[in-house]
């Protein structure tokens, strides 16, 4: 059986290191925000040349508590895709502020300057950005430029891009904030939740670190209202320390998988993501078919896994019923329809990367 990833084997490779790793916290007995976070935090921000990187909970808790940041508060509206899994559309409405959804590019998947700017015009207080399956967004830059002349503030959400970049500027430095995850399948990942907000602000930054703890200006003063309980602890920072040095390798050989599918997949019922380039990272490799249904079945009798990232547009998820039965993003709901994931993960061998195409190539519609 293929599977669409395989976290025991990234454990396996790893595995002395990662148990020195927690053998050196538990004899510390300082098991959160302690010296671990603290080095793990300076390495990131090194990593992505950036002035500071704080550490939270996981992902999503990220995105609030960077928009929170930002101001955003309870009524405000903050621009988003509707094709990157609802993380942001959650943390938007755990503010108690609305979403407004941005349709995105067909081929490359994700928000466009175009886009960005009819959200600007209708009244958006922040926009938030996502780099999705590895991609950073074309219009990155351009999309800063527009949102610093308009005094709207941009978020961008790296959590399936950790090292990808433009002109050797990684994502999480063309915005105001940005907010990565490093949940086990991520191109980062710990061994466990994990997440963490990135900013060149240092007022930023600052009220990061209290909405993170209470509130807290010191301990036990709250003085910044909104504050949470998003900590990283110890065991975990010691892990992800283990695994961004060998992020870069990891990222070129996801690279490689990719390069490899684009050019040995033949199929024409097949849409195959457009080249991208050298500073891809290669977080999740998405293919386009009217008959997916029926491919998704080919690969299961095969053995081979594979997902849908993501089925469902935010607007369109049961729990709103009727709430955005106004919303229409023809783009985003003929992906929804057309994607699929096929196996794509640093550990996967040559030959298993040449069955999935062989079991790909060999699909009869
Ligand atoms: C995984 C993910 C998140 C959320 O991260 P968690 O740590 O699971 O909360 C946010 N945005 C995107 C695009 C993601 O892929």
């Amino acid at each position: 059986m293929q599977q669409l990833n395989n976290l025991s084997s990234r454990i396996a490779a790893y595995q002395p290191q990662i148990k020195a790793a927690v053998d050196r916290v538990i004899s510390s007995g300082w098991l959160v925000l302690g010296p671990e976070v603290k080095t793990f935090e300076q390495q990131f921000a090194a990593y992505l040349n950036a002035r500071h990187c704080v550490s939270v909970a996981n992902g999503t808790d990220a995105i609030e508590i960077g928009l929170k940041a930002l101001g955003i508060e309870k009524g405000d509206r903050v621009a988003t895709v509707a094709n990157a899994g609802a993380y942001t559309t959650t943390a938007v409405l755990a503010i108690g502020a609305e979403p407004y959804f941005m349709d995105v590019d067909v081929n490359t998947h994700v928000a466009t300057l175009a886009g960005v700017r009819a959200a600007i015009e209708a009244g958006v207080k922040s926009v938030v950005v996502t780099h999705l399956y590895g991609l950073a967004v074309p219009e990155i830059a351009q999309i800063a430029g527009l949102c610093a002349d308009s005094k709207v503030s941009l978020l961008e959400d790296c959590a399936q891009a950790h090292g990808a970049a433009i002109d050797g500027k990684r994502v999480g430095t063309f915005g105001d904030i940005a907010s990565f995850s490093f949940y086990p399948t991520k191109n980062l990942g710990a061994l466990g939740d994990g997440g963490a907000v990135v900013t060149n602000s240092d007022v930023l930054a600052e009220r990061v670190l209290a909405l993170r703890q209470y509130g807290w200006a010191s301990k036990y003063t709250v003085k910044t209202a909104g504050g949470r309980n998003s900590r990283l602890d110890e065991m975990q920072a010691a892990i992800l320390s283990v695994f961004l040095p060998r992020l870069d390798e990891a990222n070129a050989r996801r690279r490689e998988i990719a390069t490899y599918y684009s050019s040995h997949i033949h199929h024409p019922d097949i849409v195959l993501p457009q080249n991208r380039g050298t500073e891809y990272v290669a977080h999740l490799f998405v293919i386009r078919s009217a008959h997916r249904d029926a491919l998704r079945e080919h690969l299961r009798a095969e053995g081979i896994g594979s997902d849908i990232h993501y089925p469902i547009p935010d607007y369109r998820q049961p729990v709103f019923e009727d709430r955005y039965s106004d919303v229409q993003l023809p783009s985003t709901e003929q992906l929804a329809k057309e994607i699929l994931t096929l196996p794509c993960y640093p550990e996967m061998t040559d030959d298993e990367v040449a069955r999935v195409v062989a079991v790909v190539n060999g699909w009869r519609v």
